[in-house]
């Protein structure tokens, strides 16, 4: 049978070079380190984490992450094998011996017979003669692979720089105060949230921007294109205390239903198809997380905001997954080249690995001339599949971690219509996503 070709041997490549090995098939895993480093990597290690040691909760039934990676053992994931056999101390947390941790996926690779390691870049499109490739070059993939994807997709749809606004859980937010309407009534007439702030808090709340503490950028980073169209919220207000009121925050064409005619708007856009998030228009920060959600929560009708994600600003090549990608994660343009991993907008190890897993799945499944069985868009995996691959809105299309607003909502009251909420309404998620897991399992 024919080789499948895994380009970068990072979480999301060794994933899914070791879910289509397991499947019989011979793979090629091409690496482009120790010859061509990145600026983030720091060792020549197969799956090396580039910073934090942690993968996140372990909590399969309150946490997203935790769910996704109870989901992601139990369909045979190498990465969650490894990470479990390399367990540190941390709490609720799953954190790993990172070195350890390394070694042991390069191993189990090596010892599955069928794969093949190389350690050269890829630079440019894959030969031609590669009929089935994977490409899991990640958030530093190199510049004349980059390039060359970004020919096939076209300029606006490959990112060199994420440019995040916070997104919001839809229920955290106080409608006593908020409400739905869009400028001048146009589009749908109630497409936006506004949040009102009258003059006292508007001053009040640009003074909090400008004091909080932010990021800095790393030295790589450090000649970060500011797009004029995407300024950091707190570079704008730096410009002047009236830009925002007089920019994006403009009262005009709204009327406030539940008060005074405001000073400024904060306004939130719908973010994902199930209409459960929604992302702060023009909000994309250098601003710490925690400072964030101090900061976020002075705005009137905000103050009990969840977030789904905290805003942020950083080096991270990707694609619009939505618009380029098909339900197999294949490119629409040129079908042979499968992506995986960040480069599809999923954001961390474990969404990127989970990716990894899938990408894995389905091109195993077109090489043996099987039907990719997608998995269930109530469980973690099929959540974050779908947030790549169409059901976050294309036109504001921003990499994100797993988080239950990714999920069909679940139901909001219990038989007697008691309002079911917190843990509770995660508990309702997790046991939904294990049920319809089983037999997705079977399939696969
Ligand atoms: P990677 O793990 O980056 O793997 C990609 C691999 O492809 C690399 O080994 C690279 O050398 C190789 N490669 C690139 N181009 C080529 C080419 N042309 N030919 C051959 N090989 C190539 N996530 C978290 O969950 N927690 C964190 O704390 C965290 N911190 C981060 C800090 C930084 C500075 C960065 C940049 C990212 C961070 N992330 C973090 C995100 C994390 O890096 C990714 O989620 C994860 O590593 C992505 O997995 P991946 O397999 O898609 O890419």
């Amino acid at each position: 049978s024919k080789t499948i070709h895994v380009i970068g041997g990072g979480l999301a490549g060794c994933e899914a070079a070791w879910q289509i090995a397991k499947r019989g098939l011979s793979v090629t895993l091409h690496e482009m380190r120790p010859h061509r480093p990145t600026p983030a990597h720091q060792t020549d290690g197969l799956a090396e984490l580039v910073c934090s040691n942690s993968l996140r909760s372990d909590d399969a039934d309150y946490n997203a992450v935790g769910l996704l990676h109870e989901e992601m053992r139990r369909a045979g994931s190498l990465i969650m094998d490894c990470a479990d056999r390399n367990k540190v101390p941390a709490g609720g947390a799953l954190a790993v011996d990172r070195d350890g941790f390394s070694a042991s996926v390069e191993q189990a690779l090596l010892a599955q017979g069928n794969v093949t390691i190389m350690r050269e870049e890829i630079a440019g499109l894959p030969p031609a003669a590669w009929e089935q490739v994977v490409i899991a070059t990640g958030p530093l993939t190199s510049a004349p692979l980059a390039e060359a994807i970004r020919g096939i997709t076209g300029e606006d749809s490959l990112a060199f720089f994420d440019a995040i606004a916070p997104i919001i859980h839809k229920d955290s937010i106080d409608f006593s105060k908020a409400w739905f309407q869009s400028r001048y009534d146009k589009g749908e007439g109630s497409d936006y949230i506004n949040c009102p702030l009258s003059k006292d808090e508007y001053y009040a709340f640009i003074d909090a921007l400008l004091a909080g503490e932010k990021v800095p950028f790393h030295e790589w980073e450090k000649d970060t294109p500011y797009f004029e169209g995407c300024l950091p919220v707190e570079v704008m207000a730096e410009r002047g205390r009236e830009t925002l009121a007089y920019g994006p925050g403009k009262p005009v064409g709204l009327t406030n239903p539940n008060g005074p005619k405001p000073y400024a708007v904060v306004q939130l856009r719908q973010d994902n198809k199930l209409g459960t998030l929604y992302n702060m228009v023009g909000f994309q920060t250098k601003l710490r997380h925690g400072e964030q959600a101090r900061i976020f929560r002075m705005i009137p009708g905000l103050e009990n905001a969840e977030f789904a994600r905290l805003g942020g600003l950083h080096r991270n090549t990707f694609v619009n997954g939505p618009r380029v990608l098909d339900a197999t994660l294949r490119l629409k343009a040129q079908p042979r080249l499968r992506l995986a991993g960040q480069i599809t907008g999923c954001e961390g190890y474990v969404e990127s690995s989970a990716i990894g897993l899938l990408a894995g799945l389905a091109a195993a499944a077109e090489a043996l001339a099987t039907d990719f069985v997608a998995p269930p868009a109530t469980t973690a995996l099929g959540a974050i599949l779908a947030h790549v691959t169409g059901g976050a809105h294309a036109d504001t299309y921003q990499p994100m971690n797993i988080n239950f607003g990714l999920f069909p909502p679940a139901p909001e009251r219990d038989e007697r219509g008691k309002k079911i909420k917190g843990r509770d309404r995660k508990k309702l998620y997790s046991d939904r996503a294990r049920a319809d897991l089983e037999p997705w399992l079977s399939q696969i």
